[in-house]
This record gives C-alpha cells, sequence and structure tokens, in this order.
C-alpha cells in the first residue's frame, strides 16, 4: 500500500476542495403559475408547458425543482 510522505496541509486541502462546490441549478419561473422549474421542462406544479396543459396536477415528476 502506497503511504503518503507528508500529511496534507490545511491550505492545500482546501486549495483541492475550492473545485468541489456544486454549481446552482438552472431555474426558470413557470408562465402559468410561477413556481420555480426547470427551462425546457413540464412544470411539476401545474404539468403546463409552453402555455398549455400536458400532465394533469398533482403528478409528481422526477428530477423536478422543488420551490
Ligand atoms: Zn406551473
Amino acid at each position: 500500500m502506497a503511504v503518503h510522505k507528508k500529511k496534507t496541509s490545511p491550505s492545500r486541502r482546501g486549495m483541492r476542495r475550492s473545485h468541489e462546490a456544486l454549481p446552482a441549478m438552472a431555474h426558470a419561473e413557470c408562465s402559468n403559475c410561477g413556481e420555480l422549474k426547470r427551462p425546457h421542462h413540464i412544470c411539476s406544479h401545474c404539468g403546463h408547458y409552453d402555455g398549455r396543459e400536458v400532465v394533469g396536477a398533482g403528478k409528481a415528476l422526477k428530477g423536478a425543482v422543488r420551490a
């Protein structure tokens, strides 16, 4: 088993972890109900897309942005 020669300093550890932050998820307001939704996706709140109802309200959608 390979063994480290030196203990990683808090500074080096921090520099490594500076790239680990998650990017903010893309979101847009639904034009029908105003809830936050993912762009180019059906609104999980009212089931609308592009100004018309696509699926019935209350249906749980996978990967939808919850407000
Ligand atoms: Zn909506």
